[in-house]
């Protein structure tokens, strides 16, 4: 399954493309309770920011922001219910964990926060949003993404 982690693969760049397509039509007009959360976070270690935005958070921000409806694993073409497939899922890509990308985009604020600029927890969040632009995420089904995790 390397070609899901390879920048140069038909799937990964075929992923990413209408996936940011799609972050930036969802992005225009969505309502979201994190991207809207206006909460100001004080200038301190990056580090804090992360963990505490990846504590849950930003895993429930992804389940809800890509909330593809799909019956077809995008690997082996697999169908919801047959052969042993109970679901599909959402598969991050394993070249980024979800901290390195809420890392990308606390360091494209950095200038602002540090340099005593007001900065929300949901600006952050949209920058995580938008940051996964170099890091597809697949619908897999339960057993393509089980042989993935394990890579
Ligand atoms: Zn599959």
């Amino acid at each position: 399954m390397e070609e899901l982690n390879n920048r140069e693969s038909e799937i990964f760049k075929n992923t990413l493309e209408k996936q940011n397509k799609f972050i930036t039509e969802r992005l225009k007009n969505i309502r979201n309770k994190y991207l809207d959360d206006d909460f100001i976070v004080a200038p301190q270690k990056k580090e804090n920011i992360i963990r505490h935005l990846n504590n849950g958070i930003a895993a429930n921000l992804i389940q809800t922001f890509f909330n593809y409806k799909t019956d077809t694993c995008i690997f082996c073409k697999g169908v919801k219910g047959e052969n042993g497939i109970r679901q599909i899922e959402r598969a991050h890509c394993n070249n980024y964990c979800r901290s390195d990308i809420l890392e990308l985009a606390v360091a494209e604020i950095s200038d602002k926060l540090y340099g005593g600029e007001t900065v929300t927890a949901g600006e952050i969040l949209k920058k995580f949003i938008e940051k996964h632009d170099c890091c597809p995420i697949y619908m897999l089904c339960n057993k393509c993404h089980n042989t993935y995790d394990k890579k």
